[in-house]
């Protein structure tokens, strides 16, 4: 195993419903660092580049509405794996499937508004660390 970075995002409903802390405490518990982190409100654009893989599925309105709605904390996430690691304790993208423990299962409401997001591969990794950071905001 190597070591790491993951993109993640802290969603509206986070934000919010103040639990940014604590999911950060899960995230940190979990072995992840915290080496880049940042609060901001996503333009409508950037929301539309992020996402633009499900812009054919019905909900990509719905998700882009969604993750403008309120400010979200983007994220580069350090350590062992760190990209399977955060997928696993994010849980599963419908948190009435994710696993106890997870952050989706313990804090998410609905399939839609589930909390976080992590990258699925070091080629998004890569892509979507680009479009939030510059490399020397990160400091791992
Ligand atoms: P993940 O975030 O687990 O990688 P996907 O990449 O499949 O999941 O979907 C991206 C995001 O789109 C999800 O995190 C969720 O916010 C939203 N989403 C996915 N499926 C649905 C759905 N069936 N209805 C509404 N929103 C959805
Ligand atoms: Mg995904």
């Amino acid at each position: 195993m190597a070591t790491e970075r993951t993109f993640s995002i802290l969603k509206p409903d986070a934000t919010k419903r103040n639990l940014t802390g604590a999911v950060n405490a899960v995230i940190e518990k979990a072995g992840l660092r915290i080496v880049g982190q940042r609060r901001i409100q996503m333009s409508r654009a950037q929301a539309e580049k992020f996402y633009e893989v499900h812009k054919e599925r019905p909900f990509f309105g719905e998700l882009v509405d969604f993750m403008i709605s309120g400010p979200v904390v983007v994220q580069v996430l350090e350590g062992e794996n760190a990209i399977a690691r955060y997928r696993e304790v994010m849980g599963a993208t419908n948190p009435a499937n994710a696993d106890e423990g997870t952050i989706r299962k313990t804090f998410s409401e609905s399939v839609g508004e589930n909390t976080v997001h992590g990258s699925d591969s070091a080629e998004n990794a890569k892509l979507e660390i680009a479009q939030f950071f510059q490399d020397s905001d990160i400091v791992g």
